[in-house]
């Protein structure tokens, strides 16, 4: 098999939507599998929208993701420049060879004359399509008294052109619903379809991976590559992802930029590997590696129609992937998210790495477990309700007695813990949930928390007994009602 090159080519729009991560995605699972290259462009010709920031984004998104590029932005690469907008030269060349051949030419056509032309059609045609037809296609002569003009592509009005997608199978289009679309603007900014395949064949692209909104660019670009003279690459296009309720997954839905899920605290593995399984299959294995991923990923069974997306199965697979992760690595990760909470640590926090195991398995996102560490390294913050129920004046003695009971406790660990707690208990004939949850709201402010004696392990035997008595004084002076 030749060599494996493919590419994403966004277009930057100031986030990039989870659909396209997926397309990446595909992309670069079939370039790592083959090792072939995985290319990144960008297609900034939209310059309102290209803004530096809007770029930055996708790059982070990328990187954040760990789909790395072979070639492209800050990486380079032998068929550079990678932003459309540095390669207007190339665009320049390509048009004048289309002008030579005859397969393009100029149009002079204003707007409004175009515009005149549609209104002139549809007064006939209620329903058809409009086709420009350019006076200048047919060799009229440059007008005197205007020199701006288009390169319009001279598509063929006979025959048809196909492709055998990788996804949809065989598609075929009938010419003479093509349009002379435009190739180069009068600013020398390429459209779409030119700038793509110009780029597509001067990087030596085997296969075009994108959305299935672009089948019907697909046809056109053929056609060039034919008046080239130049053999296309194969071509594979995506369903949609679709919203719950069947339309096009929006910000009306859920969150759709890919950086939303690192800043809620997923983990790159976990995105991958749901966008993954939204449109490809293997067997019913649902959660796999990077790893797992690279090696079984397969265009035969990606699906032909669209995925839904399913916000509830994206926390699962996020919780599946936080499971397996080291300690050492979720403490590394969680640092940001106790920052974002006021809560400054170290990821060699030794309070922190003790804690992690206990609320790992609590926990879905990283988020989730700066959440639940926090009462180890901050101060305590009591939820409402919790006080209002446990620390009240008939809990108060009781939370005396446990401090004065643990003080003797060595080592400080859950097991000496368990036994001296329960033998206490036992002794006086008290239920364990009598003093249970009052102690758990004292400790850790909250009625839910990992267990109790692992909680006073990782706070340790000072902090366990000055909060068992500051909350033993809290219910002592509570008022119920
Ligand atoms: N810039 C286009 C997009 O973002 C690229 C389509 C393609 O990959 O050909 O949809």
């Amino acid at each position: 098999m030749s060599e494996v090159r493919v590419r994403f080519a966004p277009s930057p729009t100031g986030y990039l939507h989870i659909g396209g991560v997926r397309t990446a995605l595909y992309s670069w699972l079939w370039a790592r599998q083959n090792r072939g290259t995985f290319i990144l462009r960008i297609e900034d010709t939209d310059q309102e929208r290209s803004t530096a920031k809007s770029i930055q984004v996708v790059l982070d998104s990328m990187r954040w993701l760990g789909l790395d590029w072979d070639e492209g932005p800050e990486v380079g690469g032998e068929h550079g420049p990678y932003f459309q907008s540095e390669r207007l030269g190339l665009y320049a060349d390509y048009a004048e060879r289309l002008l030579a051949s005859g397969d393009a030419y100029r149009c002079y056509a204003t707007k409004q004359e175009i515009a005149d032309a549609r209104d002139a059609f549809h007064k006939t045609n209620a329903k058809g399509g409009f086709r420009f037809q350019s006076p200048w296609r047919d060799g009229a002569d440059p007008p005197k008294d205007r020199d701006a003009y288009v390169i319009r592509f001279r598509a063929p009005r006979e025959g048809s052109t196909g492709w055998d997608d990788v996804i949809k199978r065989r598609i075929d289009v009938p010419n003479d619903t093509q349009q002379d679309f435009i190739l180069l603007r009068p600013n020398g900014m390429p459209l779409y379809n030119f700038g793509c395949v110009v780029d597509d064949l001067t990087m030596g692209v085997t296969l075009a991976t994108r959305g299935d909104d672009h089948v019907i660019n697909t046809a056109p670009q053929i056609l060039l590559y034919k008046a080239l003279g130049v053999e296309p690459p194969k071509f594979a296009h995506m369903p949609m992802v679709l919203a719950p309720n069947g339309e096009k997954l929006s910000k009306r839905h859920a969150a759709v930029g890919v950086l939303e899920y690192r800043d809620m605290g997923y983990l790159p593995d976990a995105v991958l590997n749901y966008l993954a399984r939204l449109g490809w299959s293997h067997g019913d294995q649902e959660i796999f590696t990077r790893q797992e991923l690279i090696e079984k990923f397969s265009w035969d069974h990606v699906g032909s129609t669209a995925g839904r997306y399913d916000a509830k199965k994206f926390l699962y697979v996020q919780e599946e992937h936080l499971r397996t992760l080291p300690d050492g690595e979720v403490a590394r990760l969680t640092v940001p998210f106790l920052a974002r909470i006021g809560i400054a640590a170290q990821a060699d926090d030794p309070v922190l790495l003790e804690a992690i195991p206990y609320v790992k398995p609590r926990s879905a996102t990283l988020a989730d477990v700066a959440d639940a560490v926090s009462y180890f390294l901050g101060e305590i913050e009591f939820e409402e309700k919790g006080k209002r129920k446990f620390l009240v004046p008939e809990n108060a003695s009781h939370l005396v007695q446990l401090a004065e009971l643990i003080e003797n406790v060595e080592p400080f660990e859950k097991e000496k813990l368990d036994e001296v707690v329960k033998g206490w208990l036992e002794a006086n004939e008290l239920p364990m949930k009598k003093v249970a949850q009052p102690a758990r709201v004292a400790m850790t402010g909250r009625t839910r928390s990992p267990g109790l004696f692992e909680v006073m392990e990782v706070l340790g035997k000072d902090k366990t007994i000055a909060r068992l008595r500051a909350a033993a004084e809290l219910a002592a002076s509570a008022t119920t009602h």
